[in-house]
C-alpha cells in the first residue's frame, strides 16, 4: 500500500459523500436515505482498515471464498470487528455454508433454489437470513439474476420462506450508457413496488448503483449504493 493511500481514500470519499448528498438534494430525499456499501474485491485487508479509518463501516465481496479470508484476515485488525459485510456476488447453493449467519445482507439471490439453500442453511443455524432477489431487469445476458417475470412467479414463495428476509431488490445497469442506465434503475423501482403491493411483502430496499453510475441510481430510488472502483483505485476517474 502506498504511503499516501489513506489519505487518498479519505479524500476521495468526502468527494463521494458530496455527490451522494447532491443526487438526494436534487430527488427531494435525506441524505441519509441512501446506504453505502464499500465493495472490496479487489483489494487487501490492508485497503479496507484504510477505508474503515475513512469512515467506511459496510464492506462486500462478491466471492464467498474471497469473503471468509477478508473476514479471517480483518481478526488481526481489532477496529474491524464490528464492520459489516455483505455478500453481493452469485452464490452457488453448494457454498452457502461460507456466507448465511456471516454477511448482514445477502443481495444476489438469484434462483429459487438458492433461496430455499440459505433458508435452509439459516434454519439449521438458527438464524434469520436477510436477502434481496437480484433482479436482471434489463436482459442482459451476461448477467445473473431474475427475469422480472421470474421474480414475479417465484416472490411469494422466497417471501413465504420462515428463515429468509426479503428485504427488497438488487440489480444492474448495463454499463457507458446512462440513458438505459436510468430505465434499468427505474424498472427496478418500479417492479418492486408492484411486487410489494401485489405480495404484500415488505420491500424496502434497492441495492443498485456502481462506482460509473451511483448518482442517477439515487435519483431513481437507490437506497444502497456498491461502490468499489471509486472508494479503492486512485486510477479511477470521479464520475
Ligand atoms: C464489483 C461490483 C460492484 C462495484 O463495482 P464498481 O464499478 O467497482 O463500483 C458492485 N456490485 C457488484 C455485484 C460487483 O460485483
Amino acid at each position: 500500500m502506498e504511503r499516501d493511500y489513506p489519505s487518498f481514500v479519505c479524500a476521495r470519499r468526502a468527494e463521494i459523500l458530496e455527490r451522494v448528498a447532491e443526487a438526494c438534494s436534487r430527488s427531494g430525499r435525506a441524505s441519509d436515505a441512501v446506504a453505502l456499501v464499500a465493495v472490496s474485491k479487489t483489494v487487501g485487508i490492508d485497503a479496507v482498515a484504510a477505508a474503515h479509518e475513512a469512515g467506511y463501516t459496510a464492506f462486500a465481496e462478491n466471492r464467498p471464498q474471497e469473503l471468509r479470508r477478508k473476514q479471517e484476515a480483518s481478526a488481526a485488525y481489532p477496529e474491524l470487528a464490528q464492520v459489516r459485510w455483505d455478500m453481493i456476488g452469485h452464490l452457488q447453493t453448494n457454498k452457502v455454508g461460507l456466507v448465511v449467519g456471516r454477511v448482514a445482507l445477502i443481495h444476489s439471490i438469484d434462483s429459487l433454489r438458492l433461496a430455499k439453500a440459505v433458508d435452509a442453511r439459516a434454519a439449521m443455524l438458527g438464524c434469520t437470513a436477510p436477502v434481496l432477489m437480484e433482479v436482471n431487469v434489463a436482459g442482459e445476458e451476461s448477467k445473473t439474476g431474475f427475469s422480472p417475470e421470474e421474480a414475479r412467479s417465484a416472490i411469494a414463495e422466497i417471501c413465504s420462506l420462515g428463515h429468509l428476509s426479503l428485504e427488497g431488490l438488487m440489480g444492474m445497469a448495463p454499463a457507458y450508457d446512462p440513458a438505459a442506465a436510468r430505465r434499468a434503475f427505474s424498472d427496478l423501482r418500479e417492479l418492486r413496488d408492484s411486487l410489494a403491493r401485489e405480495t404484500g411483502c415488505q420491500l424496502g430496499e434497492l441495492s443498485c448503483g456502481m462506482s460509473d453510475d451511483y448518482t442517477i441510481a439515487i435519483e431513481e430510488g437507490s437506497t444502497i449504493i456498491r461502490l468499489g472502483r471509486t472508494v479503492f483505485d486512485p486510477a479511477y476517474a470521479l464520475q
